[in-house]
């Protein structure tokens, strides 16, 4: 008897698989044909809220896909196909196109961009940025690259080389999801970085007199030691930006202060929230 359910489960594990994979295979088919024309793609914009004095300082660009048939896509679902797919490279080249043009009519204001571990794995990435860069009018200390801690155990020296010529033209360098990886602060050492970001599961769970107030406080000091900028993500409550306010946290991002926006809204919250002076000054 046992034999015959482990049989079934196997079957039945075998028949989601296939399921899994055939919608992969679909998504990415779809991906594809959107790519071509990028209609259905677009960028939205989340702003990025200096800790102390509550002004937009600038935004995450974050991509979005509009299926014709299947509705809004998460890039939760997508990213991960366009990356096992190759499409990335499109879908990245797009996105950081878009990010650039923004960046171009927004002066002053740090634009960040996601940026895949197979598109620093690219000899050609950093050159492709600079022309973007050129081509836009985009300065490059207004652009922040948000890789993720996967990179610092990516022992490759193409993808270090890329983040040593970017880091040296004075593009800014953020860790993103900080706290879900490996999270060893020794890599930031070889992998110099100008700014973690603290992972909304962490934020998610700050209240006076919880554990996570503890490590969001430690990760905040040893950040500031390393001259590291802190971006706390996810921020949804009044009392979690208090307590990052009293933890010293720079940068807050979360639906407290707005979702993810159009370009065309972004410019508009901008220049509603003149009176900026940098992201980048340290507590
Ligand atoms: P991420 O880079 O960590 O981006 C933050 C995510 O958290 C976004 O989800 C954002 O909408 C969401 N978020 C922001 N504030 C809050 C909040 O207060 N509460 C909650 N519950 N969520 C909040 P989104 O847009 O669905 O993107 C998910 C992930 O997909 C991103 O996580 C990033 O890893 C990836 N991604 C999105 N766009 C791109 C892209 O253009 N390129 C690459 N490589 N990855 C991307
Ligand atoms: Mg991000
Ligand atoms: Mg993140
Ligand atoms: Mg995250």
């Amino acid at each position: 008897k046992a034999k015959t359910s482990g049989r079934n489960r196997a079957v039945v594990y075998q028949e989601h698989m296939n399921e899994v994979l055939q919608l992969e295979r679909t998504i990415e088919a779809e991906l594809r044909e959107a790519l071509r024309t990028t209609d259905q793609l677009s960028v939205h914009f989340q702003p990025l809220v200096a800790q102390k004095t509550r002004k937009i300082v600038g935004a995450e660009a974050l991509a979005r896909w509009h299926h014709p048939k299947f509705g809004s896509i998460s890039p939760v679902k997508f990213i991960p196909v366009a990356e096992n797919s190759g499409l990335i490279e499109d879908l990245g080249d797009f996105v950081l196109r878009k990010s650039c043009a923004l960046g171009a009519e927004v002066p002053g204001r740090t634009i960040a961009v996601n940026i895949s571990t197979t598109q620093l794995r690219n000899p050609g990435f950093a050159a492709r940025v600079f022309d973007l860069l050129y081509e836009t009018g985009m300065r490059a200390t207004d652009l922040e690259l948000e890789i993720t801690e996967s990179i610092l155990l990516d022992d490759e020296h193409v993808s270090a080389q890329n983040l040593r010529t970017l880091r040296s033209s004075g593009i800014h360098i953020a860790l993103d999801d900080f706290g879900t990886g490996y999270s060893s602060l020794s890599y930031l050492r070889r992998y110099p970085v100008d700014r973690i970001k603290i992972d909304r599961s962490f934020v998610s769970q700050l209240s006076d007199g919880h554990d996570s107030v503890a490590i969001v406080q430690a990760i905040i000091t040893l950040a500031h030691a390393m001259n590291i900028q802190v971006t706390a993500e996810g921020v949804e409550t009044e009392e979690q930006a208090d307590i990052l306010g009293r933890l010293g946290n720079n940068t807050l991002q979360g639906y407290l202060f707005s979702r993810p926006v159009k370009a065309d809204e972004i410019v508009a919250k901008f220049a509603g929230d003149p009176e900026v002076s940098g992201s980048r000054q340290v507590a």
